[in-house]
């Protein structure tokens, strides 16, 4: 599969290097040439096909002949070892659990899948990649975790200071090997542009191979289609539409479930649900895409207001009114999330996470005009994760998992930045 660049200069690239350069020369994000809809009987037959059977299934169009088949299972199979229930919360609104990875939050299935695809194609040569990631929180864990000693490959994460929870920065910094972390004196979209630099910085591509492992890259963004599908699986069919509500940043998972319609998955509607970061509310309210600056939230995985994969979204639309047809986007503040997770675990004896609770609220709301749908949301991080929030809320306290009891206590190692200058020096060793 040949991948083009949206900037539309350079020109197209196959899987293994859309993957090892993360963005085009140009400085646009990759996409596919073709997307082909998958066999009806597919669909039809979903329950009875088991989750590495779907995912092959799904993703092998967009890797062609350059994994073949055995070896593009064993990945998959290395990538899903764990499971995705849907659990029903009220009628009609039921949500997928995407927290039972590693780190705990939906990013591990993308963070792996790309891991495992780049240890493939390094198996037989001795070049060392350096995945640079920005992080709103959960990103840079999913990586690190992913990529810890993988061969031919180092990791350097970018994280917000202040604006991550404590455990997610413990599993950021805490991991040592190939893994490096800079802490960096800004925001999110801060350090998102730091790593942007970087890719278009002739000087480190001289010198380093250069891949990003946020939802910009291929093999990050397009395994997220899965979840779709997992979910589709497990829902009981009646004659109601089907609308899912997506807690949404950097908009990556959300436009993998784009492409799962693409692929013919029979989604009726799609919600973006965002926190007060509303870039996206306002543009389809307005027609005007007009960024403001980051504010800062406790659904922090989600403070975002310059979402990269939004240009695929349109790439995939490619008119505003098809898209508004197609995609709502709802916004909501801190408080509406504290009040709604407190009210869903006095009524249903759920706990959400808030970025979960944006996702419910963004359903809820969409269910609310349309009755005639019935409607999955993503609960894409363990409340856990965000303990300091939820125990003083519903005053309880969560039982930490295994994996975070293991990281509580160990010391963390991270450098201070600033700037891009700060940054890059210290990519080069000066
Ligand atoms: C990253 C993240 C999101 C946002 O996902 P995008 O693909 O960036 O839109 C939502 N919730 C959690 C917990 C996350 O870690």
């Amino acid at each position: 599969m040949l991948y083009r660049s949206l900037n539309r200069i350079s020109s197209s690239v196959n899987f293994e290097t859309a993957l090892k350069i993360g963005l085009a020369d140009d400085g646009g994000l990759f996409f596919p040439e073709q997307i082909n809809k998958l066999e009806k009987s597919f669909f039809e037959n979903l329950q009875n096909i088991s989750n590495t059977d779907i995912a092959y299934e799904v993703i092998r169009q967009f890797i062609g002949d350059e994994i073949n088949e055995k070896d593009l299972k064993i990945i998959i199979k290395n990538t899903l070892d764990f499971d995705f229930p849907l659990v029903e919360i009220e009628e009609g609104i039921q949500t997928l659990e995407l927290f039972h990875g590693p780190t705990l939050a939906f990013k591990d299935v993308g963070a792996r899948f790309m891991a495992n695809c780049l240890s493939y194609f390094n198996q037989s040569n001795s070049e060392i990649t350096t995945v640079l990631v920005a992080t709103s929180g959960d990103t840079g864990a999913a990586v690190a975790n992913g990529f810890l000693d993988i061969k031919g490959v180092n990791v350097v994460i970018l994280y917000p200071k202040d604006m991550v929870s404590d455990i997610q920065e413990r599993q950021l910094t805490t991991n040592k090997k190939n893994i490096t972390a800079y802490r960096v004196n800004g925001t999110f979209d801060d350090c998102q542009n730091m790593v942007k630099n970087a890719f278009i910085d002739k000087e480190l591509n001289i010198k380093l191979n250069l891949t990003s492992a946020n939802s910009i890259n291929i093999a990050r963004w397009l395994p997220q289609m899965f979840y779709y599908f997992f979910a589709f699986k497990q829902i009981i069919q009646s004659d109601k539409k089907l609308v899912f509500s997506i807690p949404s940043g950097n908009f990556g998972n959300i436009c993998a479930g784009v492409m799962a319609k693409k692929l013919g998955l029979p989604i009726d509607h799609i919600i973006a649900s965002t926190n007060a970061n509303n870039t996206i509310p306002r543009y389809l309210e307005t027609k005007t895409y007009n960024p403001r600056t980051t504010v800062q939230t406790i659904s922090n995985a989600m403070d975002v207001s310059s979402p990269s994969n939004f240009i695929r979204i349109e790439e995939l639309y490619n008119d505003f009114n098809l898209l508004k047809d197609n995609l709502s986007s709802f916004s909501f503040n801190d408080d509406q999330t504290i009040n709604t997770i407190k009210r869903v675990y006095r009524d249903c004896k759920y706990i959400l996470d808030p970025h979960g609770a944006i996702g419910y609220l963004g359903l809820k709301k969409y269910l609310n005009l349309n009755c005639n749908f019935k409607g999955v949301f993503f609960e894409t991080a363990h409340p856990i994760k965000f303990s300091n929030h939820i125990e003083k809320n519903l005053n309880l306290k969560l039982k930490p998992p295994e994996s975070i009891e293991k990281i509580i206590l160990k010391k963390k190692i991270f450098t201070k930045i600033s700037n891009y200058n700060e940054f890059k020096n210290l990519l080069l060793g000066k």
